[in-house]
């Protein structure tokens, strides 16, 4: 008998309706001949409002509390849907993440999945029970809930389908699949019948919510066969796999952009070879992640650094280099917000060397300014002002043929 795990978001669950719908879409691949196990997240937009709690009663809350109470959202939503299934006739039992045996590291808020006994799961699979698990939590060795980043049920549910050896892992969520871009944001946004993992894993990590990067990683380090769907429509998602052939003379698979990003600029570094090495090592120890970097050479011997970083830590990233200041021996610094980044991802990029300059060309014709630029063998990121976030990605989604009102030659 082949295993399904199937996982469904915070939309796909947002009410009882909803749950019912699950429910009998759950029921339909159980009546297939499949054992099926099936991640939740928190109904809606629940665990917005835990947050939201915890910082009406407390400036800081600890990120233990903290794990303690948005793990709730989930639990919530796995034992109405065992409900609804036992009510429907069917055998299915609800786990928390704990008792499903996913082991995380020692981490509040953003730990990683080491490992999941499958043992229990196994147990009840093998006595005939639809398996209910919570996503977006499991336990650290010291027996301390941890949750796994913001969007990470998707991540619970590739981990487990790489354990119990599934056949498949199914993403259900309120989009009909992965599009060229964010359908919500760019109407002419194409569904994509196949995208790489590597493409898919680019993209998360640009900033398509759609699927959470840690789960495309699981998926291509254990090579899962993942399909991102509709939880209402039921049409044929997006296959994300090992390797996809680019449709037609096309270069560029997709469009991610994010926003919230400030740019910091350290003027005046003395032009020494350990220079860069403490600058980011210092940002490093405290944990500030930064993004693309940009190092300009003056000519009396010193150096500006900027780099593009979450205008979140801005205010952080800024003490942290002023208490280095002398150890640093910069001259000032300056910032600039209200920045955002929008990337190309395809592998079609890695033969064709004139992609970057064709993006540069058509953000320059729109009279769009780039002001940072970074790039990986499959994709260009690009810092624009947030003002022209959303011309930038149509224009560039038009110019790179991914609109749906194009006929895409095959
Ligand atoms: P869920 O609650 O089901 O996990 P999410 O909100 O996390 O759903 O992810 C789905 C959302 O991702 C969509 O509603 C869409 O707005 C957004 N999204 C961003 N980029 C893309 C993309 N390239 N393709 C599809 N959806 C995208
Ligand atoms: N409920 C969690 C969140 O809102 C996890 C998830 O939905 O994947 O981030
Ligand atoms: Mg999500």
């Amino acid at each position: 008998m082949s295993l399904i795990v199937q996982k469904y978001g915070g939309t796909s669950v947002e009410s009882i309706e909803r749950i019912q719908n699950v429910a009998n879409r759950v029921i339909e691949t159980h009546l297939q001949g499949h054992e099926v196990v099936v991640v939740v997240s928190a109904m809606g937009k629940s665990t917005d409002h835990l947050i939201k709690m915890a910082h009406n009663i407390s400036d800081h809350p600890s990120k233990r509390e903290l794990d303690m109470l948005i793990s709730t959202g989930e639990q919530v939503s796995m034992s109405l849907l065992a409900m609804a299934l036992q009510q429907k006739g069917y055998h299915s039992v609800s786990l928390t993440g704990w008792q499903a045996g996913i082991k995380t590291e020692s981490e509040h808020g953003n730990a990683r999945i080491l490992n999941i006994e499958t043992k229990r799961i196994n147990r009840h699979l093998a006595s005939g029970n639809i398996v209910i698990v919570a996503g977006f939590q499991g336990m650290m060795i010291e027996e301390e809930i941890a949750t796994l980043g913001r969007g990470g049920s998707d991540t619970s549910a590739v981990a487990l389908a790489a354990s119990l050896k599934a056949s498949k892992c199914e993403i259900y969520t309120d989009v009909k699949g992965v599009y060229t871009t964010d359908p919500r944001v760019v109407n002419e946004a194409r569904k994509l019948p196949a995208i790489s993992y590597d493409e898919m894993l680019e993209m998360a990590n640009l900033g398509a919510g759609v699927l959470h990067p840690r789960s495309v990683e699981f998926a291509k380090n254990y090579n899962v066969t993942l399909e991102v769907r509709s939880s209402i429509e039921k049409e044929a998602g997006t296959m994300v796999e090992e390797e996809v052939s680019m449709e037609g003379n096309l270069m560029v698979r997709g469009i991610a952009f994010e926003d919230n990003v400030t740019k910091i600029t350290v003027h005046g570094l003395p032009d020494e070879m350990s220079m860069l090495a403490n600058l980011f090592t210092i940002l490093a120890d405290h944990q500030i992640n930064v993004d693309v970097i940009i190092q300009n050479t003056n000519g009396n011997q010193t150096t500006n650094v900027s780099f593009s970083l979450d205008s979140e830590v801005l205010k952080e990233t800024l003490e942290v280099l002023k208490q280095y200041r002398s150890h640093l021996n910069y001259d000032h610094i300056t910032h600039e917000g209200h920045l955002a980044k929008v990337s190309i991802v395809g592998s079609g990029m890695i033969s064709n060397p004139g992609v970057a300059a064709q993006m540069f060309e058509v953000l320059a014709n729109d009279h769009i300014k780039v002001k940072m630029v970074s790039t990986s063998e499959i994709k260009v990121s690009t810092i624009v002002d947030s003002s022209m976030m959303i011309p930038a990605i149509e224009c560039l989604h038009e110019a790179f043929e991914l609109d749906a009102r194009k006929p895409v030659h095959v």
